[in-house]
C-alpha cells in the first residue's frame, strides 16, 4: 500500500520543492527594484519634476478617453488687459433721480394781529400789499377780513408763490405769470438747475408776479351787517361795549384843514405827514379796522355807544386797533397816510351821529 503511493509522493515533492525555488526567486527580485527606486528619488529632483509631468499627460490621457473636449485655458497677464471704468456696469448704490431743483426757501411769517390790515403789514415788511396774496394764495376772498391768529407767509420779494403741479414746465409757469424764464431761475432759493426740470408739490418764487388775474381784494360784504347803527355803510361790526362821553377832542395834534366841511364833502381833511398818530377823539368801541373799500384806503371807525355818535378815521397807513376792541378818549388807532382815494398824506375824520354825518366843528373843542 505504501510503495503503490511512493511514486506519487515523490512527484509532490518535488512539485513542492519547485514552487518553494520559483518564490524566492521571485522576492529575490522585488525587492532588489524597490533599492533602485528609492535611490532614484533620492538623488534626482529633476526626475520627480518628470515624474510629475508625466502624471498630468496620463490624466489628460484619461479624460481623452472619457470623449469630453476642454478648450485649455490661456494664460492672461492682467495687466495687459484694457480697463473700462469699473463702475460701468454696477449699479448705483444710492441712485438719485435728480440732484438738482429742490427749493430751499425759508419764509418769514406773520400771525395776524387785532388792528392788522393787508397794506399794514405789507407796510410792515416792505412788500406791496398784493404780495401777502401771492405768498398766501389760500387766503383767496377772506383776504379782506383776516383773521387774529391766521398765520400769513411773507414772501422775502414781491412775487407770487407758486406750487408746481404734475406737468408744469418752467415754460409753462412762465407763461402764467407772464414773468421772463430767466427771472425765475434768477432766484437763487428756487434752486433751479439745467435743465430746469420742475417737480410737482415743490414751491417756487416767481419774482415781479401778481396774483391770478381776475383777484381781488374782497372787504366784508355788506350784506352781513343787519345792524344799520354800527357802520353798516363801510360793513362794520354791530357790537358795542362802552359809551362815549359825547365830547371828543381834536384826532391829532394837527388843526391845519386842507378841506373843511360842505355838501360835497361832510367831513375834515387834515394835511399831515404820513406817520403822524392818529387817536380815539372818545371813549368807544372799534368796530371797523381794516381796508375800506369806498375810497376811504386803510379805516378805523369806532362808535360811542349810546351817544349815538361814530367816528371815522380815514386814509391810514397803519392801523393798531382791531375791530370789538374798546379804545380810550386818545387811546392810539393807528398812524396817518395817503391809502385809498387820496391825493397826498392826510386825515380824513368824518362824526356821524345816530348814522348822519354832521359837521365835525359841532363836536371838537
Ligand atoms: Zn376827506
Amino acid at each position: 500500500m505504501i510503495k503503490k503511493y511512493t511514486n506519487h509522493l515523490v512527484f509532490l515533492v518535488l512539485l513542492a520543492l519547485l514552487f518553494i525555488g520559483a518564490g524566492a526567486a521571485s522576492l529575490t527580485t522585488t525587492a532588489l527594484s524597490d533599492t533602485d527606486s528609492e535611490t532614484e528619488e533620492g538623488i534626482d529632483i529633476a526626475s520627480v519634476i518628470n515624474l510629475a509631468g508625466d502624471e498630468e499627460t496620463e490624466s489628460a490621457d484619461n479624460t481623452n478617453t472619457n470623449t469630453v473636449n476642454i478648450t485649455p485655458i490661456p494664460t492672461v497677464r492682467l495687466d495687459n488687459v484694457p480697463v473700462l471704468s469699473d463702475d460701468s456696469f454696477a449699479p448705483d448704490l444710492n441712485p438719485v433721480i435728480d440732484v438738482g431743483g429742490q427749493p430751499s426757501h425759508s419764509f418769514q411769517t406773520h400771525i395776524v394781529d387785532r388792528g392788522d390790515a393787508p397794506q399794514n403789514i405789507a407796510d410792515r415788511y416792505g412788500i406791496q400789499v398784493e404780495t401777502i396774496l401771492g405768498g398766501n394764495p389760500n387766503l383767496s376772498n377772506e383776504a379782506g377780513a383776516l383773521q387774529t391768529g391766521l398765520e400769513l407767509i411773507i414772501l422775502p420779494v414781491d412775487g407770487v408763490l407758486h406750487t408746481v403741479s404734475f406737468g408744469e414746465t418752467l415754460e409753462s409757469v412762465s407763461i402764467r405769470y407772464g414773468i421772463p424764464q430767466e427771472d425765475i431761475i434768477a432766484y437763487a432759493d428756487n434752486n433751479l438747475e439745467f435743465p430746469y426740470r420742475l417737480h410737482p408739490d415743490t414751491q417756487l418764487i416767481i419774482p415781479g408776479a401778481q396774483p391770478e388775474a381776475g383777484f381781488v381784494w374782497n372787504p366784508p360784504s355788506l350784506a352781513d351787517v343787519s345792524n344799520t347803527n354800527c357802520a353798516p355803510e363801510i360793513g362794520g361790526g354791530c357790537n358795542f361795549y362802552v359809551n362815549g362821553s359825547g365830547f371828543h377832542v381834536w384826532p391829532l395834534n394837527s388843526r391845519r384843514l386842507t378841506q373843511g366841511y360842505w355838501i360835497g364833502h361832510q367831513a375834515y381833511d387834515v394835511g399831515v405827514p404820513e406817520g403822524t398818530a392818529i387817536i380815539a377823539t372818545d371813549t368807544g368801541t372799534v368796530t371797523y379796522a381794516a381796508w375800506s373799500p369806498y375810497c376811504y384806503g386803510n379805516l378805523v371807525v369806532v362808535h360811542h355807544g349810546n351817544t349815538g355818535h361814530e367816528t371815522f378815521y380815514a386814509h391810514l397807513s397803519s392801523i393798531a386797533v382791531g375791530v370789538g376792541q374798546i379804545v380810550e378818549k386818545g387811546q392810539y388807532l393807528g398812524a396817518s397816510g395817503n391809502t385809498g382815494c387820496s391825493s397826498g398824506p392826510h386825515l380824513h375824520y368824518e362824526i356821524r351821529i345816530w348814522g348822519n354825518r354832521d359837521n365835525p366843528a359841532y363836536y371838537l373843542p
